[in-house]
């Protein structure tokens, strides 16, 4: 057979299920590609990670067209034996790191995110040694509650006795860092940063002891960083303010539905306020809205 690949979302970040699907495709003796538009297919799979995403709308030529991933609200876990495979890099030569999840699924329910819905409860997944690249002593995990199941922090335990380098890209639960695991993490060789959430303002006395625990094990407080998630912007900015003064790098995530609703405007602009660390540092946010009103004759 002869597979075409699109990842949806471009080529910033490897899609794992579209490294899966290349790796089966090629033991089962088909040959696998990035789509082109000049060949037809026998079969092209689309996938789209994320819902704010926009569909990939070109005709394609192929006797059948499978699409999936959270972009498409498809939450169906990949089959089996694909699920099985390792991933296939070549697909990302560009891409030096691993990337997995060491365990699936979480143990909240927030009402804003779509993990409890697509994943259900948490469970192992992999270790971190099936995560591994030969080639590469680097691994990005994709864990939504790596602190939350026993079999994650048995592998952060053994990791820290290893010469990887790491990073927990969904950010840790900040209400299970205790003074045993922020142990456990300061361990660790971080890539950069130490990413916790701060999704409510009632997380920002639990982020401050996370921060306190892992600055006592060792880590430096530059490496600490927070997602915010940005509902009310004047709540939102009550949090950003409070994790600066903490010494965390705040890093503000504008809410959208299930669907990919877009963002207001003041939401974007108040996220682009906190991710853009010059602007951050060199006015209020108070003074930038002004300034955005202003341009846009409001
Ligand atoms: S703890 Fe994180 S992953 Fe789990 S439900 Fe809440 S936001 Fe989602």
């Amino acid at each position: 057979m002869k597979i075409g690949l699109i990842d949806v979302d471009g080529h910033h970040f490897p899609n794992l299920a579209l490294m899966r699907l290349a790796a089966w495709h090629k033991q089962q003796g088909d040959t696998v590609e990035w789509w082109s538009g000049f060949t037809h297919y026998d079969r092209v799979y689309l996938s789209k990670v994320f819902t704010f995403t926009p569909d990939f709308s070109t005709v394609i030529d192929a006797d059948e067209v499978i699409t999936g991933g959270t972009g498409y609200q498809d939450y169906r876990d990949l089959p089996l034996e694909v699920e099985a495979a390792a991933p296939d890099y070549s697909i990302y030569p560009q891409y030096k790191r691993a990337v997995g999840f060491l365990t699936r699924g979480c143990v909240r329910q927030c009402p804003w995110c779509i993990v409890p819905r697509k994943e259900g409860q948490i469970r192992p997944a992999a270790t971190w040694e099936q995560i591994k690249r030969p080639d590469s002593r680097e691994i990005i995990f994709l864990d939504n509650n790596v602190l939350a199941l026993e079999h994650g922090l048995e592998q952060i335990d053994r990791m820290g006795r290893e010469t990887v380098w790491v990073d927990f890209n969904q950010g840790l639960d900040a209400r299970l860092v205790s003074a045993q695991s922020a142990a456990m993490l300061a361990r660790l060789h971080w890539i950069r940063f130490v990413r916790l959430s701060c999704d409510t303002s009632d997380m920002l006395p639990v982020v401050e002891q996370a921060a306190a625990y892992l600055q006592e094990a060792g880590v430096k407080i530059w490496r600490l960083w927070a997602y915010v998630l940005v509902q009310d912007v004047p709540d939102a900015h009550q949090r950003v303010l409070a994790l600066e003064r903490m010494g965390i790098t705040p890093f503000a995530q504008p809410y959208r539905d299930f669907c990919g609703t877009e963002p207001s405007s003041e939401q974007k602009a108040f996220a682009r306020w906190v991710n853009t660390r010059q602007v951050f540092k060199s006015c209020t946010w108070e003074d930038y809205n002004d300034s955005r009103r202003e341009r846009n004759g409001r």
